[in-house]
């Protein structure tokens, strides 16, 4: 076995701590849900099963969310219409379009903010810095949504590092479960998602499987 093979091994088979919601103080947390629009869970040129797959499970934690009343932060991509970013990726999520619109099985549960992106980094947008400025009572951070690789680990690591620089100690909790990537020949999602967990876990991510009360 190569060091790769070894590396992966030791990845693929780590188990990661179980988590509820009820493991948590509901006044100091959010959950914050990225890019589960249409343009990536049902439809368009960046559709992929894995995002749709991951409907129901967020659901199950958005209506635990709810219940608790834990504040809810859904982001999504919403570009205009000649974006620089569709020179990296296709054409996708233009604002004001279906696509760029929540899922909504997801919709019907509904967030407490609503912050519509224009990158793969929703740390970067304004609406999210003021609300972090108005909720520093929260101390907890719970990620889901797509894609582990681009917007996940984008926004993990610009929050871990934020709090960092300003010697804040917060908890950011990434679910395993609750993120996924698209999959293709050149981008196989298994070992994609096991590097970006590995990513985010260096920067100080806590990585635990959510598990419905
Ligand atoms: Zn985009």
């Amino acid at each position: 076995m190569n060091k790769i093979e070894k590396w992966v091994e030791k990845r693929e088979t780590k188990q990661y701590p179980a988590m509820t919601l009820q493991d948590i103080e509901p006044a100091t947390t959010s959950l914050i849900v990225i890019d589960m629009v249409n343009g990536f869970a049902k439809q368009g040129a960046l559709y992929h099963q894995n995002i749709e797959n991951l409907i129901e499970p967020i659901r199950q934690s958005m209506k635990g969310a709810k219940a608790k009343g834990i504040p809810i932060i859904g982001f999504g991509d919403a570009h205009e219409k000649n974006s620089v970013e569709f020179h990296i990726f296709p054409e996708h999520c233009v604002e004001k379009t279906e696509e760029s619109a929540f899922v909504p099985e997801l919709q019907e549960i509904g967030t407490d903010v609503w912050i519509p992106k224009k990158s793969t980094n929703s740390f970067l947008e304004e609406q999210f810095q003021e609300w972090l400025k108005e909720n520093k009572q929260i101390d907890t951070f719970i990620v889901a949504g797509d894609c582990t690789d681009i917007c996940i680990l984008q926004f993990v690591l610009s929050l871990t590092a934020f709090f960092t620089k300003n010697g804040q100690e917060k908890r950011v909790i990434v679910p395993v479960n609750l993120v996924d990537t698209f999959s293709h020949n050149d981008h196989p999602s298994e070992a994609v998602n096991l590097f970006s967990f590995y990513l985010m876990e260096q920067a100080g991510a806590e990585l635990v499987e959510m598990k419905n009360i």
